[in-house]
């Protein structure tokens, strides 16, 4: 037992459950190959470009990096054409949204989230002693017009996902403009597109644009996603000068490692590989759709990098089998989805031994 007294509600807390290791995994069912499907990476990694950088350029890490990490500020305002003083880098969009909660959430004070949605928002969120305000999806869609009524006096923050994960679904340009228009000036609409780039070219809303007319709007983007970079914990967001200011206050220095700072700039410098990805992906997806209709199993129509499978009363037999063969996927009871399990859409060859174990397992509890 321990004297110490923590806030009382950070026992509360939610808790991230993250997806199984390939060692846990290897060990437990001893196995030789593991593909871990669970947490939306880049399965192809990043381009050789960025590796090859990564592998050659160690030697200066026992000097703290760029506090203000200006030479990946400069390159993400120059591929957008904005200044500089709009940018903040994180360590990972995680931290971010963390920075954003302490600066804006108190006792008293909620953030109006989707349920579900990326648990980051509501552990930040709890993590200050504030409250969320959870609506829940309509048609496996981020409701907007309900989030909007939904805001109180008390609101100060507005979180929308784009697209949004656990389900990868879309948020159309005119529902966006409907929350910025309706929604108080003096709450921040947190815009997180983490899988933005994932998006096929028409479905793509310039929310960019968005900033020079609305002043409470922040963007969220990462490298951790389309970039293939989740380990090395890089994100940005993009905001009016005064926002992005206020969060700086708090950010504390040196959130950024100097690896990570460089690589992000070599990523950027290589944005056909981004495009390449996106295409890869896209057919593979085509891949899952017409075998899980082939095989009358439901799905939902993503515009990620990861899917949805019904997997129903099952599901939690399904994944126990499917790590059994190697694969480890997310149930989507740990991700507010029961009856649901998020797979990440991997490797032309991974993908075509995943859908035929998946449809194995799944004709063996249903038909
Ligand atoms: C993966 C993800 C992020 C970004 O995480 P990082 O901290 O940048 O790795 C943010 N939002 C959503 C919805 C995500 O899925």
């Amino acid at each position: 037992m321990i004297d110490v007294k923590f806030k009382p509600w950070i026992n509360d807390l939610p808790e991230y459950i993250p997806g199984k290791t390939l060692e846990e995994i290897k060990e437990k069912y001893n196995l030789e190959e593991v593909y871990k499907l669970a947490s939306n990476e880049n399965i192809f990694g990043p381009c050789q470009e960025v590796l090859r950088y990564i592998r050659n350029n160690t030697d200066y890490i026992n000097y703290y990096p760029d506090s203000d990490c200006r030479k990946i500020r400069k390159k993400i305002g120059s591929k957008y054409n904005i200044s500089t003083d709009k940018i903040i880098i994180g360590n990972g969009t995680d931290q971010i949204i963390e920075m954003i909660c302490d600066s804006f959430i108190d006792a008293g004070r909620n953030a109006v989230i989707a349920d579900p949605t990326f648990l980051i928002y509501e552990k930040s969120t709890l993590k200050c002693g504030g409250e969320t305000i959870k609506v829940p999806l309509s048609n496996f869609k981020q409701d907007v017009e309900s989030m909007v009524k939904s805001i109180t006096n008390e609101t100060c923050l507005f979180f929308l996902t784009n697209p949004h994960n656990p389900i990868g679904t879309n948020i159309a340009s005119d529902e966006l403009e409907y929350a910025l228009k309706k929604v108080n000036k003096n709450i921040l609409i947190v815009l997180d597109e983490a899988y933005y780039e994932y998006l096929p070219e028409e479905e793509k809303v310039n929310t960019l644009g968005y900033l020079s007319k609305y002043k409470n709007v922040v963007i969220l983007r990462t490298f951790s996603k389309i970039y293939g970079l989740a380990g090395l914990r890089i994100g940005y967001g993009i905001a009016d000068s005064e926002i992005i200011s206020g969060l700086n206050r708090i950010r504390l220095p040196f959130n950024v490692n100097s690896v990570s700072q460089k690589a992000a700039v070599i990523a950027l410098e290589n944005e056909w590989y981004v495009e390449e990805i996106r295409d890869k992906i896209c057919n593979e997806k085509e891949k899952f759709y017409s075998t899980f209709k082939k095989e009358g199993i439901d799905f939902i129509k993503s515009y990620s990098n990861f899917i949805l499978i019904k997997t129903g009363r099952e599901s939690k037999n399904i994944v126990e089998d499917l790590l059994k063969s190697g694969f480890i996927v997310r149930p989507g009871e740990n991700i507010g989805i029961p009856g649901y399990t998020r797979v990440t859409i991997s490797l032309p060859k991974i993908n075509e031994k995943f859908l035929s174990t998946f449809v194995k397992i799944f004709n063996k509890y249903y038909k």
